[in-house]
């Protein structure tokens, strides 16, 4: 699998960059920085993914700089989400993080059992998440839950509070100017 299918490229050109805090308009570009070593199934291509920064210039807003991830890229996290779903599909369908960690993904069986944990530890947030927003039952799969919470609040505002549950000292909640 390449990597080019594994992110869905978001081909429309943005003239106009909206400040996801603030959503002050016309952002300016502020450099970029590169994504590499992602686990990709069978290793057929390691792709690198450029990230573009941008700066917003609202002197009253939260965020100096913010980056824009493509879509299925997280941070911090070298699976694309449809690589964790895949994941979380094979292991509920009985194959072995062994299996999986020498003969798909190559990496070792930590990295496998780490990246089963993150999916699980996503799908009790974001379910809790749904249910918060919606006072609706559980949907089934974390895949539809992430889409509906997406559809509800936005894709920027679901990545913040992720990581700001997942990582509070890296994403603190202030209102002092910082970098995301
Ligand atoms: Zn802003």
């Amino acid at each position: 699998m390449k990597i080019a299918d594994c992110i869905t490229k978001n081909k429309k050109k943005t003239k106009e960059i909206i400040c996801p805090a603030c959503h002050f308009r016309n952002c300016r570009r502020h450099g970029k920085y590169t994504r590499k070593g992602f686990h990709i199934p069978n290793h057929a291509e390691m792709g690198l993914v450029d990230i573009p920064r941008f700066l917003c210039r609202n002197p009253d807003c939260p965020l100096c700089t913010f980056s824009i991830l493509p879509p299925g890229v997280m941070r911090y996290c070298r699976f694309l989400w449809t690589g964790l779903l895949s994941l979380k599909t094979a292991l509920e369908a009985g194959v072995s993080p062994k299996r999986l960690a020498e003969n798909i993904w190559h990496v070792g069986q930590r990295v496998i059992l780490r990246a089963a944990q993150l999916i699980a530890y996503i799908t009790l947030w974001v379910t809790g998440l749904y249910q918060e927003l919606t006072a609706k039952r559980p949907l089934q799969g974390v895949g539809a839950t992430v889409k509906a919470v997406t559809e509800k609040i936005g894709r920027f505002e679901l990545h913040r509070r992720w990581y700001r549950h997942r990582y509070p000292r890296r994403f603190p909640d202030k209102t002092e100017r910082h970098t995301i």
